[in-house]
């Protein structure tokens, strides 16, 4: 149970029904097509639906208690002792129904934002800190508005540990995310280019993610990327703890490896971790991980078993055997410029291959930086690798580029038909094949034609 009906009149104390009797609350819903038996409805309205409307149907599906936003008039067919919380605005209203819930379980909050790499850190730190506490995590994506307090709302009372991801694409946004979650400790993972069409600059970008500060607890800490000369006005604060390569951060790794199986780092105190994930930047990963399981006494045994064992968010440098044993990549769940090189730069370093081919689509939101920040992805593009195939508009500048400046073979395709046909004759078992685009391409789509 998360509260009771009587327990929420202070918080809206607007009401119509039996709100005044303990009727307990289980759950809260937003989507009535979801089982929304014993739960509180809360009907938000956005620029293509509005909630409001499914009321009766979440009501007749077991809903014991639903939100109404005052301005609209109450629909006749909801019973006179339904118990409804009339609210300015549902939205702001789930809002604050998170932070009371946050400040009723109290648990210690971890809050992770940053350009890339936050589900994965996510991941990380959940991975080891299950190993010692009751701990609660961002399901998935769910980092925006309204994904991180239903993440909040969905955690059992006796959680210790609550780990959220705070995703964002202008200014304000993690401030909010932040002072509703109000983090413990709030982890910075990298400054990338993603969003800076809303956010002007890299300089912007950091700015964006800094704010995660706004909601920070009064002893809280701050965890952040140290290699990154953006976030330096963070470094030598008391509260703050570095991780990264540069031998001066709190946390430096001192060694790196990427082989076929993992990627395999030291840190300076001499510990070695390994992490089922590919590249060194999952070592920076890894390593707010184990800044955290320093923060909360877990030992190192339980983190490196935690680290091997990490269970990972899905289409994120998954390797995957495809037809006639080629090795492919399926890292389509998104792509930034900087993510696409960290990608590509993985692939160079992989062990074991005669061959290394990138797929490669659009990133989109970038703006009028879409141009130079395709081309530059091409300054990475380097032996071992041996082909690149290209597909949509802005991707084709990649192509278009690496024939201005060097010999690797390049080809742009028009359609998903075509890259299918000129990807045929590298399934091959000597072959590794690296699948990167935004979202909106659907790269998974020619990956499934790859594996059958
Ligand atoms: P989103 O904004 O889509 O939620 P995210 O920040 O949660 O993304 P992940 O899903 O963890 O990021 O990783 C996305 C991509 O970024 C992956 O392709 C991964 O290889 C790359 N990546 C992960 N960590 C880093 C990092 N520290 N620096 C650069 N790239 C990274
Ligand atoms: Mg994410």
């Amino acid at each position: 149970m998360l509260f009771t009906t009587k327990s929420l009149i202070t918080l809206f104390p607007t009401t119509q029904g039996k709100v005044d009797e303990p009727i307990e609350i289980h759950e809260v819903n937003t989507d009535s097509r979801i089982d929304t038996s014993n739960s509180l409805f809360i009907p938000l309205v956005g620029e293509n639906f509005d909630g409001h409307q499914f009321v009766m149907q979440a009501l007749e599906q077991g809903a014991v208690a639903v939100l109404w936003e005052k301005e609209r008039t109450l629909p006749s067919s909801i019973p006179n002792d339904f118990p409804v919380f009339f609210v300015e605005d549902t939205l702001d209203a789930l809002q604050k129904l998170a932070s009371y819930y946050r400040e009723m379980v109290n648990p210690i909050v971890i809050g992770i934002t940053g350009s890339n790499g936050k589900t994965t850190t996510k991941d990380l730190v959940a991975s080891v800190v299950k190993s010692s506490f009751v701990t609660h995590y961002t399901n998935g994506n769910f980092n925006n508005h309204i994904g991180m307090p239903l993440t909040i709302l969905s955690m059992e009372r006796g959680t210790e540990v609550l780990i959220l991801e705070m995703g964002m694409s202008g200014f304000g946004e993690i401030d909010l995310l932040s002072k509703i979650a109000k983090p413990d400790y709030a982890i910075i993972t990298n400054i990338g280019e993603s969003h800076i069409e809303f956010l002007g600059s890299r300089e912007g970008i950091a700015k964006a993610k800094i704010e995660i500060l706004n909601g920070l607890s009064k002893n809280g800490k701050v965890i952040i990327d140290g290699d990154e000369s953006l976030l330096q006005l963070l470094h030598n604060k008391t509260n703050t703890i570095t991780c990264g390569f540069g031998d001066a951060n709190d946390l430096s790794i001192v060694e790196c490896k990427v082989t076929a199986k993992e990627t395999i780092f030291t840190l300076s105190d001499g510990e070695t971790y390994k992490v089922p994930l590919f590249g060194k930047h999952h070592a920076k990963n890894a390593s707010f991980a184990i800044a955290i399981s320093d923060c909360l006494g877990i030992d190192v045994k339980k983190r490196q078993d935690a680290l091997l064992s990490v269970q990972k968010t899905g289409m994120r440098f998954d390797l995957i055997k495809g037809m006639n044993g080629v090795t492919i990549i399926n890292d389509a769940y998104n792509a930034s410029p900087t993510s696409m090189k960290a990608a590509i730069e993985v692939v160079k370093e992989m062990e074991g291959f005669q061959e290394k081919v990138l797929v490669l689509g659009d990133v989109l939101e970038l703006g009028d930086h879409a141009e130079y920040l395709h081309e530059s992805v091409a300054d990475v593009i380097e032996s071992p690798i041996t082909a690149v195939f290209t597909l949509g508009e802005y991707a084709k500048l990649i192509t278009q580029s690496i024939e201005r400046n060097n010999t690797i073979h390049s080809q742009h395709l028009t359609s998903k038909e075509e890259l299918l046909e000129v990807l045929m004759p590298y399934m091959r078992e000597d072959t590794l094949v690296l699948f990167k685009a935004s979202r909106r391409l659907k790269f998974e789509t020619l990956i499934q034609e790859l594996i059958n």
